[in-house]
């Protein structure tokens, strides 16, 4: 289709684009994922539920242990959060079909090149037009998406009773997410495009020492500039939480300064944690909904988990990994963006790779060499994830609660996958994985932490 095109501007490639994906986002809203039954009440109830047979008593057996905490989702819960995830694997190819799209949409309609036009108009400074282009090219791009987005991110995720969030406050985040990759993706691209310019056929060379710094950067300011903009931190207030919290902390060596819970349920009903920091800054953030839904065992458990992300470095590990996933991409859109130029530049009015008209060309072609390398990303991440979940259950001792927190998660991530499955789409390890670990701890620390020994006194908070 781009090779047939004769002129930058023809209507006719713009209807086809257009029309293309039209077809995209009907398939994709009406196609796609089974409708989950809102009559399922998605989450397990508050408080730790350890099943008779997960108990810790002589002769514990892992698997049927295993067994008892995987059969706590209904088969009705287990079958919504199948079709949730495993919808959200045929959500990967759509964005990736989609965004092509999008991409060649703004290359046959010629409107990237008169963006580029423009950006030339109001200044002659090369840094400066490219910064202009990419304003231009980022509220474009912004504007092409909002379909899938608003699909994906909003009506899908209210489809499966997952999201707190009105339209309104959902669009108001959409544009305070646009104003920061605003601010932080017009300097990167000018940063990117100065570095194409000077560097030549090596410019990939340079985007992978970018790309690293620019994870760094990210790392360091997103806790500190970019969370806040969506939620409140707060310090924790006083209570056996806080004191659990930051005994596990200090037992494990971490700093105690900015350790915060924040007002995650005012966009979501997951429950989550995180661990942010460099250079000797740790940011812990508890959710409310961890704090509000779940028992001290299992917020000791996911706190453990977090805690490993940041004694093992891993945020620093991750930054090493992905430029190295990156820098493979980078080489092949290398090898492939001078060909494509040679072949469609002229008639698409591309210049040459220095050119910014040309970015949605080098873009498509990098979210095709993503997409194919996924599996890779999601092995790295998952491994880290592992160590982490490891690390969690030495540091915390909370076996029973890590498995009742992985439960949860298994409310919308599918529990059991096949390993070829597991391979390519999970980014974490399965419920199942690590409700079996969680067991295979406890079998071997019978008579550790706080493992209710008879049924009834589950309801630890
Ligand atoms: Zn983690």
């Amino acid at each position: 289709m781009i090779a047939a095109a004769t002129t930058i501007a023809h209507e006719p490639d713009m209807r086809i684009a257009l029309l293309l994906i039209c077809v995209l986002f009907v398939g994709l809203t009406c196609g796609s994922d089974a409708l989950a039954d809102s009559a399922i009440v998605r989450d397990l109830p508050p408080g730790l539920h350890v099943p008779d047979a997960a108990k810790p008593v002589p002769g514990f057996d892992v698997d049927r242990a295993t067994q008892a905490w995987l059969d706590l989702l209904s088969p009705e819960q287990r079958a919504s959060s199948d079709a949730y995830f495993e919808g959200g694997y045929w959500l990967r190819l759509w964005k990736l079909l989609y965004g092509v799209g999008a991409m060649a949409l703004l290359l046959l309609s010629g409107w990237s090149v008169r963006m580029r036009n423009i950006a030339e108009r109001v200044t002659r400074t090369r840094w400066l037009n490219v910064m202009v282009y990419a304003a231009l090219f980022l509220v474009a791009n912004f504007i092409l998406q909002l379909p899938l987005s608003l699909y994906a991110d909003y009506w899908r995720e209210h489809q499966y009773g997952l999201s707190n969030l009105s339209l309104g406050g959902w669009l108001r985040e959409a544009l305070i997410a646009l104003a920061a990759t605003f601010v932080l993706g017009t300097v990167a691209i000018a940063i990117f495009y100065t570095a194409i310019r000077r560097a030549g056929a090596r410019w990939w060379a340079w985007a992978i020492g970018l790309v690293f710094a620019f994870s760094l950067f990210l790392d360091l300011v997103a806790p500190v500039f970019i969370a806040p903009l969506f939620n409140d931190y707060k310090p924790l207030s006083e209570g056996p939480v806080r004191d659990a919290v930051y005994s596990l902390a200090r037992a494990n060596e971490v700093p105690t300064a900015h350790i915060a819970w924040f007002d995650a349920s005012k966009q979501t009903k997951r429950i989550s944690a995180n661990v942010s920091g460099l250079l000797g800054v740790a940011r812990l953030s508890l959710n409310d909904n961890l704090l509000n839904r779940t028992s001290l065992p299992e917020i000791k458990a996911v706190l453990g988990h977090e805690i490993g992300h940041y004694v093992l470095n891993h945020a620093f590990m991750l930054a090493v990994y992905s430029t190295l996933v990156v820098g493979i991409a980078l080489f092949v859109v290398h090898l492939l963006f001078d060909r494509a130029l040679t072949r469609w530049g002229a008639k698409l009015g591309l210049r040459d790779r220095a050119d910014p008209a040309a970015l949605p060309l080098m873009l498509a072609i990098y979210l095709v060499i993503s997409f194919f390398m996924m599996p890779l990303d999601n092995t790295i991440v998952r491994t880290v994830e592992a160590e982490a979940d490891a690390f969690g259950l030495n540091a915390a001792r909370e076996p029973e609660g890590f498995a009742m927190a992985s439960m949860r998660l298994s409310t919308y991530r599918k529990l059991h996958p096949g390993p070829l499955e597991e391979f390519v789409f999970y980014d974490h390890p399965s419920g199942y994985e690590r409700v079996r670990r969680s067991m295979v701890w406890r079998k071997e620390n019978p008579s550790s932490s706080s493992a209710p020994a008879a049924p009834g006194d589950g309801q630890a908070r």
